[in-house]
């Protein structure tokens, strides 16, 4: 029997994660408080995958064979099993907390925990916990079927054998590992957020329209997309809940968050996901 990786969240990032973790020859259990939210993202994985069929990057039976290897529970139970969680649920501190504890109780102690949060602390996380040396952040970018990096974060008690075991797997996942410290926003979103959200400042006093602000850094910069449309993506309740944890985390006025964009968190105009956010889907 192969190795067990869990995984917490059926989300854009949890059931992206599972695919990749399944097409690396892993059993997977994925695990969402509702079966709505297992069906999602299980429809999301068998979209992707289908996608890989269709371009001939992957057989039809290995298709199968790969969705084979995903369990979708609403259970923790399970999770009992494997030898390393990948949290990816809510970016919110308490949602996280509450996952770390319940997973320190119900995993045996050797289960390294970690999590794909944009920008919590990973040495918070860890303290939620028995095994500290035995919690990191593993961030994968979005979409994790797709894209190379996976930025490694090491809390203050993080161990070099879990970082080892965690590189190691990141490899074996065909992706490379980056590590950084633990600090707010880690490196990719510290650099990353501060431009989306002055992107939306820019829309926000008029500057220029959205089109425009896209295409000004698609096309002067050469960003394969451009923030706005970035943003969308990526979720807006994402930027926002990132950009908030770096406003506090620094105390520096620069992250703070322009208010168009909570405006539009407070409508539910999230981007892509609920079909409307600075662009209509
Ligand atoms: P999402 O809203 O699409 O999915 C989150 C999922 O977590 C939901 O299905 C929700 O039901 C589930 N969830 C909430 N509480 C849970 C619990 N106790 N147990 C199991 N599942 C639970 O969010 P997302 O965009 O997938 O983000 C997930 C994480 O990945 C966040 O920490 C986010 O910061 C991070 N991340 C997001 C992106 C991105 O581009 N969206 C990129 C990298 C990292």
């Amino acid at each position: 029997m192969s190795e067990v990786i869990g995984v917490v969240g059926a989300g854009t990032m949890g059931n992206g994660i599972a695919q990749v973790v399944a097409r690396a020859g892993y059993r997977v259990v994925m695990r969402d408080v509702k079966d709505e939210f297992l069906e999602r993202g299980l429809a999301a994985i068998e979209k992707s995958l289908q996608r890989d069929v269709e371009k001939e990057r992957l057989a039809a039976d290995e298709k199968d064979v790969t969705r084979g290897r995903i369990q979708a529970t609403t259970s923790l139970e399970p999770l009992r099993d494997a030898s390393i969680v990948i949290e990816a649920a809510t970016e919110n501190l308490e949602v996280k907390t509450e996952i770390f504890k319940s997973l320190d109780q119900i995993t045996p102690r050797e289960t390294i925990l970690a999590s794909n949060t944009s920008s919590i602390s990973i040495t918070k996380l860890g303290a939620a916990t028995s095994r500290a040396d035995r919690v990191i952040g593993m961030h994968f970018m979005n979409p994790a079927s797709v894209m190379k990096l996976v930025e490694v974060i090491r809390g203050i008690a993080t161990s070099d054998e879990t970082y080892e075991k965690v590189r190691a797997l990141t490899e074996k996942l065909g992706k490379t590992a980056l590590d950084c410290q633990d600090s707010p926003g880690f490196v990719s979103n510290r650099v990353l957020m501060p431009m989306i959200n002055e992107a939306i400042f820019t829309l926000y006093e008029g500057v220029a329209t959205r089109e425009s602000i896209d295409g000004i850094m698609k096309l002067g910069m050469n960003h394969p997309m451009g923030p706005l449309t970035l943003a969308d993506f990526i979720g807006l309740d994402v930027c926002l809940a990132i950009m908030n944890v770096m406003h506090e985390g620094f105390g520096d006025p620069k992250y703070r968050p322009c208010p168009l964009l909570r405006r539009y968190v407070d409508a539910g105009w999230l981007g892509r996901k609920t079909g409307r956010g600075f662009y209509e889907y």
